[in-house]
């Protein structure tokens, strides 16, 4: 049987840190701001918005909310970027996604300071991380490598494969893995031979968006298994990309759903908010 790669105590860990890190700047005279934009009240949206806000106080991060109507224009929502943009005491700025059909997306992340982009999804900080500099990573895929790190898992030199290609987890996972001096190959829905490409992993990265596809099948013995993957299964308990049953009994490491992956995205949102205020001073 795999052991179990545990996001919830790693995370914890991380907040402790965060906490330290917090508490001596505060005592330099440095208060740390983050600031949540919502707009609607999409109840996933609302309920991820509350985690994020309860991490800051854990922390000792301030947060600031606004929760705006649905019906907020895509001007409303920029003036009040370009106003937190330019506010000192605001280190970060996060807009919950995904916003309603009527504002565009790409244009609101892009308005976001990459000073301020604590999310990571700047074309600015996707750029930084693609040429190697330094600037703010996407909180999940920034979290798995804490987790592998924090696991004992070697990264360098490893095969590692990457399923999933999205702007927020696949592909800066494949460039952190890269970072780390990984063999990197990236799947995705066109890919032909998933099945041998994922059987050649020693860490297997899913986030597919599809409820426990990755079978026993698709994994090396004694392979990392990390699953991204959140979903609700027909009883309506929460399930991931990976059919845990089946793969836990040939990895050699895997991550729960819950409590795997998904406390890790909070934590280092929290990473971040803390980098932004070292980062400006
Ligand atoms: P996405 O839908 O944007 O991307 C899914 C990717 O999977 C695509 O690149 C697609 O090419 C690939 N794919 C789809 N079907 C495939 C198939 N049959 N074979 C191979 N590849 C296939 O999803 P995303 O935003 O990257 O999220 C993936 C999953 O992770 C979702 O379940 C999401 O809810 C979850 N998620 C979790 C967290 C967290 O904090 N734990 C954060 C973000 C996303």
């Amino acid at each position: 049987m795999a052991d179990l790669i545990d996001g919830k105590v790693i995370s914890k860990q991380i907040k402790d840190e965060l906490k330290e890190k917090v508490a001596a700047l505060k005592k330099e005279g440095i208060e740390i701001c983050l600031a949540v934009i919502q707009v609607g009240n999409d109840t996933a949206s609302t309920v991820y918005v509350g985690n994020k806000k309860k991490a800051c106080e854990y922390v000792g991060i301030n947060s600031v909310s606004y929760e705006l109507p649905e019906e907020t224009t895509e001007e409303e929502l920029i003036s009040l970027i370009d106003r937190l943009n330019s506010d000192s005491a605001i280190n970060g700025i996060l807009v919950q996604l995904p916003l309603p059909k009527h504002i565009d997306e790409d244009t609101v992340i892009k308005r976001i300071s990459p000073d301020k982009d604590v999310d990571g999804f700047h074309p600015e900080s996707v750029g930084r991380l693609s040429i190697g500099q330094r600037g703010f990573v996407s909180c999940t895929p920034a979290g798995i490598i804490e987790l592998l790190k924090r696991s004992d898992i070697e990264i360098e030199g490893k095969e590692c494969v990457v399923i999933g290609r999205s702007n927020i987890v696949g592909k800066p996972m494949a460039m952190l893995l890269l970072r780390e001096n990984a063999t990197v190959t990236v799947c995705h829905s066109r890919t032909k031979n998933l099945k041998e490409i994922c059987k050649r992993a020693d860490i297997l990265v899913v986030a597919i968006g599809k409820p426990k596809m990755i079978d026993a099948s698709y994994v090396k013995e004694g392979a990392a298994v990390i699953d991204v993957g959140i979903h609700r299964n027909e009883n309506n308990k929460l399930c991931g990309d990976v059919d845990f049953d089946s793969v836990s009994k040939v990895a050699g490491k895997i991550t729960p759903v819950p409590g795997g992956v998904g406390p890790m995205t909070i934590a280092m949102l929290m990473n971040n908010c803390v980098e932004a205020a070292i980062m400006n001073e």
